[in-house]
């Protein structure tokens, strides 16, 4: 195979696009993270994140990727023995759920289908059922990165308050933050994970925590074993986040980001990404014709608008596909995880993009499509053209 030239489409859901100015402006050599220039820099940034998760409570920043976060939020928050209650929504809520019983917690889920999503009455008896009020927090995936899914979070806020429940409610936002509306503090939220390669179009290695002052309060008497990911260690630091060196290049890279966020307006991020997530789905609606590939979640109002999955027809492999479109188009797609390994391929549509790279994308599929001799229907670009041009 030939060399690939031009840019690869980058339509991964994560890690994902980093616009030039991020990469320019991360492109700086070392400076003491205690110098009064990369303090300004640092603050900035912070207070940037804190806008864009819409939270006026509490930041932890870590250098890890989003399981790190994750390990905060349980560490921080909860004792052995503890019961959470996991909305199961598909490979990274199962992950989650694994860590949590790695630290010794009791792990109730409330079941779900997939492609269906988790029913809001089955939350709501969970939490109607634990009258002695054991379960101590209450997981939630925002946006089921494996399945194109994402879950409601002000129905979930309402049904623990219908339930007068306690419990902690803790938020993976870490496919969701800069690109689906997310408020923390509106929606009660009282911890929340959030990532870097993500809807921030940053590089990997950067996660966070916002924490609300429940959240703290809870951490005052939360007795699981940690160090590195320690919020009163951190509180105590001059940089408030971070026990070991501050990723300075990161910060610069953050400042710029939550300026190209602020400048396009966070409601004109929300708007943008939809927009390209519903082209997105009238190409793939078309594809599924002829018994072709299909959208994986089956539930129109919890389509994800970061990334759709796409299930390919029986006989037919996600990776194969993925493997032609990357080699002859040099476009890079998602594929299945854990258990959906070969059996949908994901196009991430968030971040740094806009309509003739996704178009882009969308060409490369229905071309992998013939190429590959998968049945489909044609003329999904068409449709995805007819829909962004109309919008
Ligand atoms: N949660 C979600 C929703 C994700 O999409 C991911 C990664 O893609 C993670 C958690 C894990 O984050 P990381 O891979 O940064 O550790």
């Amino acid at each position: 195979m030939a060399k690939a030239r031009g840019r690869q489409f980058f339509a991964n859901p994560g890690p994902t696009n980093i616009p030039d100015s991020v990469l320019r402006a991360m492109d700086r050599p070392s400076i003491d993270f205690n110098d009064p220039d990369f303090v300004e820099v640092y603050d900035a940034a912070r207070a940037g994140v804190k806008r864009v998760l819409r939270t006026g409570h509490h930041l932890f920043m870590y250098n890890a990727s989003g399981h790190g976060a994750w390990e905060a939020s349980l560490t921080n928050l909860l004792s052995p023995g503890d019961a959470v209650l996991v909305l199961e929504s598909g490979y990274f809520s199962d992950e989650w759920a694994a860590m949590a019983r790695g630290f010794g917690l009791e792990v109730r889920t409330v079941a779900a289908d997939w492609r269906v999503g988790v029913s809001m009455a089955d939350v709501e008896r969970a939490l109607a059922e634990d009258k002695a009020h054991a379960i101590k927090a209450v997981c939630v995936v925002h946006n089921e990165t494996a399945t194109g899914m994402m879950i409601p979070l002000p129905a979930v806020r309402a049904a623990l308050d219908k339930a007068k429940h306690p419990a902690l409610f803790l938020v993976d936002t870490i496919s969701s933050l800069g690109s689906l509306e997310f408020r923390m503090d509106d929606w009660g939220i009282d911890c929340v994970v959030g990532g870097s390669q993500k809807g921030l179009m940053l590089p990997t290695g950067m996660s966070f925590t916002g924490v609300s002052e429940k959240a703290m309060a809870a951490h005052a008497k939360a007795k699981l074993p940690r160090f590195y990911f320690d919020w009163t260690m951190m509180a105590n630091r001059p940089q408030k986040s971070f026990i070991g060196t501050v990723p300075v290049n990161i910060f610069y890279g953050l400042r710029e980001s939550v300026r190209l966020i602020e400048e396009e307006g966070l409601d004109n991020v929300v708007a943008r990404h939809s927009r390209l997530a519903e082209a997105t789905r009238r190409a793939a609606r078309v594809w599924a014709g002829n018994n072709g590939p299909a959208l994986y979640c089956t539930t129109p109002d919890r389509l994800s608008d970061s990334v759709t999955a796409i299930l390919m027809p029986q006989g037919f492999n996600g990776d194969a596909l993925r493997k032609t479109i990357r080699e002859r188009y040099n476009v890079s797609l998602g594929g299945g995880l854990g258990k959906l390994g070969g059996t949908l391929f994901r196009i991430g549509h968030l971040g740094d993009l806009n309509e003739p790279m996704l178009l882009g994308a969308l060409a490369a599929v229905e071309m992998g499509l013939r190429v590959e001799g998968v049945p489909h229907g044609r003329g999904g670009v068409d449709a995805a053209m007819e829909y962004l041009a109309a919008a």
